[in-house]
């Protein structure tokens, strides 16, 4: 991440600063003390040390995680991550905002999140393969479909979801495709949910855009990331008439004032093994310089930490909509906010992944398959219905959207909680 080096080493913990937005959400509303001081703790973590034969016949340990914030209004559900970078802490960071954002569309789940520390870039399809069905083993105690159901994140995607599935079928001794979402089709998968997430951004970044009275026609978009949910983003953007002026990935930024065609990028992309880097239709920009363009909406997709408080000053965009999972550290959005951007944060914009996730998870209660169309209605209805509710939180509390957003989750959760009590 640029300018890493220049902010507090506060501001990057991922965990203080989902707690930092609960705090700040609580000052808005009464809410009792220990509900508050429950959310800023998760409620069950476990973290485990396997060992998985490689290919050249080592063994090697890989450290996985799985943790489960709250699961007061329905079984726990979230993401499972494979980075080199992945540790206990931003893992209680995604778990507690997976709480939060599936408050947030009003699904009845709770929040976890999982991972495993390692690069899947170097890894081949069998070590991918024998990573996950010994990670599902050692977390197979506290999943299950009605318990917590894992789903895709950063570094996984439907081949490993189907892995997980498998593994954990073949432990039960009966299919259970309800224990993982995020699945490929055949195997009990949703029609609509890769393109979900990407989907969800593109109608918040619609609603933003008839809010701030700018013609979605030909208004100017740049794009962090290129992968699942940034790539699907470009794509149904681009199908609205949006042009997207800046697009980047791991490999570097690019720049076309005429617009970028986001399906030839992905060609491109496909045989340049997914990486963006040296498209000859756009301008290859320093990747720092992606933030500063002259755009209307600016929507990060790739993941947390991205806007700080040493580069939140640059953005020149009137509307921010996040795709990723905690793009904006506290001390970045209040720059922002000073300056009166319009930010859908991350617990609304991106929980399109989440809500056909949840679809997928009936449909495979039901074992009775939706076509793409019934999918993708009902994601907009429930995108639509819950970017209002949090546009009428923020101007009610005079707030900006995420903290309308955490004060409408909290409201649910706590509601929860009182009805429930407090076992034994
Ligand atoms: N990993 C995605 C997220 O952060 C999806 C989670 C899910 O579908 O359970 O929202």
């Amino acid at each position: 991440m640029f300018g890493e080096n220049m902010v507090g080493a506060g501001e990057l913990n991922p965990y203080e600063n989902a707690k930092k937005q609960i705090d700040r959400a609580c000052e808005h509303i009464s809410v009792d003390d220990g509900v508050k001081t429950w959310l800023k703790h998760c409620e069950k973590e476990l973290c485990v040390n396997f060992p998985v034969k490689m290919d050249d016949g080592s063994v090697r340990i890989f450290t996985g995680y799985r943790v489960q914030h709250n699961t007061a209004r329905g079984p726990a559900k979230g993401g499972i991550r494979f980075a080199p970078d992945v540790n206990m802490d931003e893992v209680r960071a995604l778990a507690t905002w997976m709480t939060i954002k599936c408050a947030v569309v009003n699904i009845p789940y709770g929040g976890a999140k999982g991972g495993v520390t390692c690069d899947p870039t170097l890894l081949s399809d069998g070590e991918k393969e024998r990573i996950t069905r010994r990670f599902t083993y050692e977390i197979v105690p506290i999943i299950g479909p009605e318990k917590d159901i894992p789903a895709p994140d950063i570094g996984t995607d439907g081949q490993i979801m189907a892995w997980m599935m498998d593994t954990y079928s073949m432990l039960k001794g009966y299919d259970n495709y309800g224990a993982v979402t995020g699945k490929p089709i055949r195997v009990g998968g949703s029609r609509g949910r890769t393109s979900a997430t990407g989907r969800g951004v593109m109608f918040c970044t619609r609603e933003a855009l008839k809010k701030k009275g700018i013609n979605e026609k030909g208004a100017r978009a740049v794009v962090q990331g290129f992968g699942n949910v940034g790539s699907w983003t470009a794509k149904l953007l681009h199908d609205n008439g949006v042009k997207i002026v800046g697009i980047s990935d791991i490999s570097g930024a690019l720049y076309n004032n005429e617009g970028i065609d986001p399906y030839d990028l992905y060609e491109y992309a496909l045989k340049n093994k997914m990486m963006i880097k040296g498209y000859p239709k756009a301008e290859e920009i320093n990747e720092k310089d992606l933030f500063s363009l002259e755009c209307d909406v600016l929507i990060p997709a790739a993941k947390e930490n991205q806007i700080t408080s040493s580069n939140a000053d640059v953005i020149k965009a009137p509307i921010i909509v996040e795709g990723a999972n905690g793009p904006t550290t506290p001390e970045g959005e209040k720059i922002l906010l000073e300056k009166g951007v319009f930010i859908v944060p991350d617990i609304l914009a991106n929980a399109g992944g989440v809500t056909v996730s949840y679809f997928e998870w009936v449909q495979n209660r039901e074992s009775l398959y939706w076509k793409e169309a019934e999918v993708n209605e009902k994601l907009e209805a429930i995108m639509l219905e819950s970017f209002y509710d949090c546009l009428q939180y923020s101007e009610e509390h005079k707030v900006g959207m995420r903290d309308a957003a955490y004060i409408l989750a909290i409201e649910r959760i706590a509601d929860a909680i009182k009805v429930r009590g407090v076992f034994p």
